[in-house]
């Protein structure tokens, strides 16, 4: 049972970021899986290091090699292959308005709040984001504020990273008082996987500093896969939605992890009943090391058709790909009506 306070729970969050699995011998051996045969692939590590957080990992199937959620952050030899189109920048990123703001869409701004992230993703499209040259530091984050404040264009601040919520809970409370003092602003949205790796993340006093705030909260969750919600995170994000934070999810189409239109179905149901609603399924950002992830167009159209056939419109999500320059993601052509 959680405590309705978020009480325990964030007691432990920084202690679990801090004895994260970072060797694929380390994570291996807790899964009971013999390294030997996998071992000149583990050396992808070096390539982006590996981060995973023990709840993550207790997730995961002991002894399977192929469970989905250790194919997302194992590194492995594919990571090597130089495929043509596959970059180190796919978003045209690394180049923002000022250190630690990216202002890609109108009416929204992004705030990189944080570089690092709890868990490293093999698939991520900012796995070579210069992070270091985007921390603002105390003054940048003066001028990063005065933009937001000359721009009345923009209504949403969205908290991004690496991972926001590896900011501590006063640190975000402390921004959100300046950002709530810019009278154009109507939204806060977080993008965090932080909660799925490590849901005591979702402390109490985050949840009522968020709920309390005059900007209408909105936390979008990445999740690829239903084992990924356990028991207590579904709890976790159900009294969040209670106190009425609205709950969204994204995932990406990853092949031999969810590019499985039962495995997409069961995702959404489990969303649902932890509050969470599906919002987008990327098609991968074509990053340098990824390219074994890829889904193509066909069979991505092909699932979201199985997917339109087998649940409600409102728990499909929307296939989506992000190009660098465009003013908003573009929807894939699906050739059909939604249900
Ligand atoms: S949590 Fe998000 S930003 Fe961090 S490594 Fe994973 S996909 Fe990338």
């Amino acid at each position: 049972m959680i405590p309705l306070n978020g009480g325990d729970l964030h007691i432990n969050w920084q202690k679990e970021l801090a004895r994260a699995f970072t060797t694929p011998d380390a994570l291996l051996d807790y899964l009971g899986i013999d390294p030997a045969p996998w071992r000149p692939g583990l050396e992808a590590r070096r390539l982006f290091p590996m981060r995973v957080p023990r709840p993550f990992a207790d997730k995961m199937r002991p002894g399977d090699i192929h469970d989905p959620l250790l194919r997302q952050v194992l590194p492995l030899g594919e990571e090597f292959a130089e495929v043509p189109g596959f970059v180190a920048d796919p978003l045209e990123e690394h180049d923002s308005a000022l250190p630690g703001l990216l202002h890609k869409y109108r009416s929204r701004v992004l705030l990189v709040l944080r570089g690092g992230c709890a868990v490293n993703c093999r698939y991520c499209f900012r796995r070579h984001f210069p992070y270091a040259d985007n921390s603002p530091g105390r003054e940048g984050w003066r001028e990063a504020l005065d933009y937001i404040a000359a721009h009345p264009e923009i209504n949403e601040v969205i908290l991004s990273g690496g991972d926001p919520l590896m900011a501590k809970d006063e640190q975000i409370a402390t921004l959100l008082d300046a950002l709530e003092g810019i009278p154009h602003l109507r939204r806060l949205r977080i993008h965090s996987r932080l909660p799925v790796v490590i849901p005591a993340r979702l402390t109490g006093a985050l949840k009522t500093r968020l709920a309390d705030s005059r900007l209408q909260p909105v936390l979008v969750l990445h999740i690829n896969h239903a084992n990924e919600v356990d028991d207590i995170l579904a709890d976790t994000l159900q009294d969040w939605r209670r106190a009425g934070i609205t709950l969204l999810n994204q995932s990406v189409l990853l092949a031999g992890i969810n590019d499985d239109a039962e495995v997409l179905e069961a995702l959404s149901e489990r969303l649902f009943e932890a509050g969470v609603l599906p919002y987008y399924l990327h098609q991968l950002d074509r990053v340098q090391g990824a390219a074994h992830f890829l889904v193509g167009d066909d069979r991505a159209r092909t699932l979201m058709a199985r997917l339109l056939a087998r649940l409600p419109g409102f728990l499909v999500p929307r296939l989506v790909r992000e190009i660098g320059g465009e003013a908003s993601k573009t929807p894939l052509d699906l050739g059909l009506e939604p249900r």
